[in-house]
């Protein structure tokens, strides 16, 4: 450790707030850029932790943005975002089956934005949020920072790592004020059918609950599944749920920072004025980007896409059924992940060191197999390693096989 002094515009005398000092950096981004640092390095580690799809932009946005920028659109939008993105947002929503006006749709910085003004918008402090676990990292501290608690309902053992309404309303408390949804389910795949999300919504309306619905992954539901739109189940949801979405994943368009959220007229008035106040609004050429993704004919490169992503699905659930020791959980039939259970590989040895929790899993596969996985604990999935398999098929395949071959090198149970 080096013991120089450090430089003095290196030392800070600034008393973080309490809010801000309890919110750690995303660990899914952490080992992200572990294994981003590791490639610049020059060693051939094959990233499976990645929470976008590997396609380009779609075209036509990026054309709807260089003629933006050709015709000087590049001053400050309206706060809620400008007129013809909003009335295509509707109308793309309303192809599930809700009945969006564009004057309940705000645009925002990407969903991760619409998520953290939902929170602001509806959480006092010292409520509860409830969220099915597994869930995503980003929810406990977009929670946090509002004041409020993430509540998580845990999947019974063998439950296909869904919960039951049961289960959610035994957790509602006086304290309870949303249920937070996100189907198709970033980390595990999972996708709730149409009775299952029903009798989930119910207990919110049984409770007068306000729902958030994030279902930014609409687009990706593989085999049998469907997406189903929580607002889209009667006036009841669409009435207390704000649906949160965006281009990130469906155009792979994640670095253009467009998502939305769609909410009650009053729900979506409250929200545009925050924005008033910090973003102003989103990029303007953005904003030009995505209305040029929405309103381009798409049909058949996502088509093809989904499919695409559909065959390296398939090959990785098919790949880690061979491997003893790691067992895929649910039934991962949305998104672009998995959840892998790794807790029969605990005891295990590799290079002087015994496998005792996922995270060892990851990093021991990292660093000897150069294969980068996702640690499930900050999902609330501990015996979980998250699995993307967005990669091109040929880089999926290896990374499979260096799994395989990884899980195999293991050295016998000490324990
Ligand atoms: N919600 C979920 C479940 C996600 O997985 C992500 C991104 O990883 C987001 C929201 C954020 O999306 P965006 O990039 O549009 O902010």
């Amino acid at each position: 450790m080096s013991t120089a002094t450090p430089a003095p515009e290196a030392i800070s005398r600034v008393r973080l707030a309490r809010r801000a000092a309890q919110v750690p950096p995303s660990a899914t981004a952490a080992l992200d850029a572990q294994a981003k640092a590791l490639i610049a390095q020059g060693v051939d580690v094959i990233n499976l932790t990645s929470g976008e799809p590997a396609f380009p932009t779609v075209e036509p946005a990026g054309q709807a943005a260089l003629d933006a920028i050709a015709a000087d659109f590049t001053r400050y939008t309206p706060a809620a975002g400008i007129p013809e993105l909003r009335a295509a947002v509707a109308e793309f929503l309303n192809r599930h089956g809700t009945t969006y006006e564009p004057g309940q749709v705000v645009i925002t910085a990407g969903a991760k934005q619409a998520l953290h003004y939902a929170f602001t918008t509806l959480v006092e402090p010292g409520d509860e949020i409830l969220i099915p676990a597994p869930y995503w990292v980003s929810y406990p501290h977009l929670a946090a920072l509002a004041g409020g608690t993430l509540v998580p309902v845990r999947p019974a053992p063998g439950a296909g790592l869904k919960v039951t309404a049961d289960q959610l309303r035994a957790a509602v408390t006086d304290r309870t004020r949303v249920i937070l949804l996100n189907n198709p389910a970033n980390p595990s795949g999972v996708v709730y059918d149409r009775t299952e999300l029903a009798a989930l919504v119910q207990v919110a309306i049984d409770h007068d609950l306000a729902i958030i619905s994030d279902e930014i992954c609409d687009h990706w539901v593989f085999g049998a599944a469907e997406h189903v739109s929580v607002a889209a189940l009667g006036p009841e949801a669409a009435q207390r749920t704000l649906t949160i979405g965006g281009v990130s994943k469906t155009f792979a368009m994640t670095g253009w920072r467009i998502g939305w959220v769609a909410a009650p007229a009053p729900v979506a008035q409250a929200i545009t004025a925050i924005q008033s106040h910090t973003a102003s609004a989103p990029s303007s050429i953005s904003q030009k980007a995505a209305h040029g993704a929405l309103t381009a004919d798409l049909t058949s490169e996502l088509e093809r896409r989904r499919l695409e992503l559909d065959e390296r699905r398939r090959t990785t659930i098919k790949a880690l059924a061979d491997i003893p020791g790691i067992e895929v959980d649910g039934n991962p039939e949305g998104a672009f992940f998995l959840l892998a259970d790794v807790s029969g590989t605990y005891g295990r040895t590799l290079a002087g060191r015994t496998i005792t929790s996922a995270a060892d899993f990851a990093e021991l596969l990292l660093t000897e197999a150069n294969v980068a996985v996702v640690p499930g604990a900050d999902f609330a999935a501990p015996h979980h390693v998250r699995i993307s398999y967005t990669v091109p098929p040929d880089r999926l395949t290896e990374a499979l096989g260096r799994l395989a071959a990884f899980v195999d090198g293991l050295g016998k149970r000490t324990a």
